[in-house]
């Protein structure tokens, strides 16, 4: 079949390769002139299966009221912007916020999170891929008791759906990570994930990219949707600013953008963009840069070792489709940086970055079909795309290949709203 897939992001290029791979001839249109240049292009770098667990659960709106109209919130909502998307966003968020929604939703990331860890360490076998990957796992560490308690009972419920989740001493996260020396007499102590990974999303992308070109796969950049055609219950093309493109399917995969273009031929997408900050940090010899992913969970904050650099990613603001630089936020990062891992990098070179994260109301992406009989939908996979990414795209493939995929797809759907 031809398939034409909206957007280039680690999720859309995932996607496109296990299409190809499944003998499709795609095409991907793409508005920036590469793959992953926009909110895949300096993430965390966390392939953090393990610790996928929606915002929404039963602490989340005490910290919110506890974070409001803090400047240095890790999560904020700008509430004073009249966006009535948002306000409908926000109570499906809290709907979503009781022990029972959280759990639900909590089997449905970690089955396509887990899922997806093992199609991307298949891709790398495959492929040779290398995107400044490490396989050390990820340690998330706690400065209070209260914190980590809740943390070490949240790893036992893990273990029940089989992933490994370490309880570690604050003696045991030194011995795994030697450059948390200087925090050492604060931590509470530490939850170690040693299946889980980090690389440069922006790397991986456009190697993959590479890769698909190289099987067949058409990327078209520097093209705009500015629309897809509907007619009755299907879409019969793609409008873009260079033309129209036609083909048998359509598969939607432009990140916070998805919503647009949906709304657009009467399908509603309850995603919103979270906006996150990053920096990236030259290492430059110093000797204090961690090795081993680490998450500050108390600040959320993803500390990733990528080759010679260091990525450092945080914060979310809900704040529309504004990827602006707010150097309120940013310095936030910088300064809890420097603190944590003081000779970390050369800060006075970091590279300051933001991305939108298509975020919905349960933490869960929407992956499958539509209402319209040829259009089908890759989005929304929020705080971790890169991580449910291959997965997504493998589950995609076989779902338009009329092939039962690997994993149950139940819960996962445009259907759940
Ligand atoms: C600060 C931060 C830290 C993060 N850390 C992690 C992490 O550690 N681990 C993790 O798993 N995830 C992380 N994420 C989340 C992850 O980066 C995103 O979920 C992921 O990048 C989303 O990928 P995507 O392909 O859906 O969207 P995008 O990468 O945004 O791709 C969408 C593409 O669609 C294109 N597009 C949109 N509209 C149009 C149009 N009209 N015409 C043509 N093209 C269009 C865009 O140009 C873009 O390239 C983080 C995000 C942020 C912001």
């Amino acid at each position: 079949m031809r398939v034409v897939v909206v957007g280039a992001g680690v999720v859309g290029t995932a996607a496109a390769w296990f299409l190809a791979k499944a003998g499709h001839e795609v095409t991907v249109v793409e508005r920036r002139d590469g793959a992953g240049l926009e909110t895949s292009f300096a993430n965390g770098g966390q392939v953090s299966a393990c610790h996928a667990e929606p915002w929404a659960n039963p602490a989340t709106p005490r910290k919110i009221l506890k974070w409001l109209g803090r400047e240095d919130a890790p999560l904020l909502f700008r509430w004073r912007r009249w966006d009535p998307a948002l306000w409908a966003w926000g109570l499906r968020f809290l709907a979503n916020c009781t022990a029972g929604r959280a759990a639900v939703n909590t089997e449905r990331t970690l089955r396509i999170a887990v899922y997806s860890r093992h199609c991307l360490q298949a891709l790398r076998a495959e492929t040779g891929l290398a995107y400044d990957q490490r396989a050390k796992g990820i340690l998330h560490i706690y400065r209070d008791g209260a914190e980590f308690e809740h943390a070490c009972r949240a790893a036992e419920v893990m273990r029940r759906h089989g992933l490994d989740r370490l309880v570690k001493t604050p003696a045991e996260c030194l011995a795994i990570e030697p450059a948390l020396a200087t925090a050492a007499d604060d931590l509470a102590g530490g939850i170690h994930t040693p299946d889980d990974e980090s690389g440069d999303a922006h790397k991986f992308t456009a190697g993959l990219a590479a890769l698909a070109a190289g099987f067949g796969v058409e990327f078209r950049y520097g093209s705009t949707v500015l629309g897809l055609v509907r007619e009755a219950n299907r879409v019969t093309g793609v409008v873009t600013d260079r033309g129209t493109l036609t083909a048998d399917v359509y598969l939607l995969a432009a990140g916070s953008w998805s919503p647009l273009l949906a709304r657009a031929i009467g399908i509603r997408l309850p995603i919103v963009p979270a906006k996150g900050y990053s920096l990236t940090v030259p290492v430059d010899g110093h000797a204090g840069a961690p090795t081993v992913s680490v998450t500050d969970d108390e600040h959320k904050m993803v500390y990733s070792r990528l080759g010679e650099r260091l990525r450092i990613a945080g914060t979310a603001e809900m704040t529309g489709l504004d990827a602006s630089l707010n150097p309120n936020r940013w310095k936030v990062l910088l300064t809890k940086a420097r603190c944590l891992f003081p000779d970390g990098g050369d800060y006075s070179q970091a590279e300051p970055w933001a991305g939108l994260r298509p975020v919905t109301p349960d933490s869960v992406p929407i992956l499958g079909a539509t209402p319209l009989r040829n259009l089908w939908l890759d989005t929304g996979h929020g705080t971790l795309g890169w991580t449910m990414s291959c997965g997504s795209g493998r589950v995609l493939a076989d779902l338009i290949s009329g092939r039962t995929p690997e994993i149950d797809v139940k819960g996962l759907g445009l259907g759940r709203f």
